[in-house]
């Protein structure tokens, strides 16, 4: 990609960051911009990380793999993945990655207790839309879903993620992640030991805006960085 369009995209990306976190009253440094690369080259990965963004997302196993590898001389990088991942890949992603925003199943969490030989950061997905074609728990099952990881010691979870659907409007999108920053807190009173879940991921270029205002820790941009 072109250096100079790129150096642009960041700029008013950060901008647009800073201006949200005023609006809330937040500090800039509460809330971590993830690159999200999946539709982007090896090479235009590079320049992002060149200009200072180390939190990287991918959604697919083969060309996570093919960046790390690229990038294995830049031990800075925190790699995160989003999106659905298949059990049968659980074995050759998750030692690999510094994050992982998708659990939504105790299949999915008992592949990744089996295969992860560290603890794990993980992330809830939730629907809080309920869209049908939305992967996530439900709000009603959390709470019984998040205690009924309590013997995978292989997974520390972090915090809730969500998407909102593309089509919402700025006060749909608003309740959405006022009701994810909700369950965050109402997971965080339960104290337990192996789900501190202080962390809220959600924000993609359309509605970062709002989750920060929301209270976003992690805003997962991707489109805006790579346009032309
Ligand atoms: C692709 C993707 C993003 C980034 O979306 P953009 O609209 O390109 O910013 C964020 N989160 C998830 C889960 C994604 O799949």
């Amino acid at each position: 990609m072109i250096l100079k369009k790129l150096e642009q995209n960041v700029e008013s990306i950060q901008q647009d960051v800073e201006q949200a976190c005023q609006i809330s009253q937040r500090s800039v440094d509460s809330v971590t911009i993830i690159c999200v690369t999946k539709s982007v080259d090896k090479e235009t990965t590079k320049q992002v990380v060149n200009l200072g963004f180390e939190h990287l997302a991918e959604n697919r196993m083969e060309k996570l793999l093919e960046k790390q590898e690229y990038l294995s001389d830049n031990k800075q990088i925190k790699w995160h993945f989003i999106g659905n991942l298949q059990r049968r890949k659980v074995k050759s992603v998750i030692n690999n990655i510094d994050y992982f925003h998708a659990l939504d199943k105790i299949s999915l969490a008992e592949e990744i207790q089996k295969r992860a030989i560290k603890q794990i950061k993980c992330f809830v997905q939730v629907n809080v839309s309920g869209e049908i074609t939305k992967q996530g728990i439900s709000p009603e099952n959390l709470i019984d879903f998040i205690k009924d990881l309590k013997d995978f010691d292989r997974i520390e979870v972090v915090g809730l993620m969500t998407m909102a659907p593309i089509d919402s409007n700025l006060n749909e999108l608003s309740q959405y992640f006022d009701q994810l920053k909700l369950l965050q807190n109402k997971v965080a009173t339960e104290k337990l030991d192996y789900a501190p879940c202080t962390e809220l991921s959600m924000g993609m270029s359309q509605d970062f805006i709002p989750a920060i205002e929301s209270g976003a820790t992690f805003v997962r941009i991707g489109s805006r960085f790579f346009e032309s």
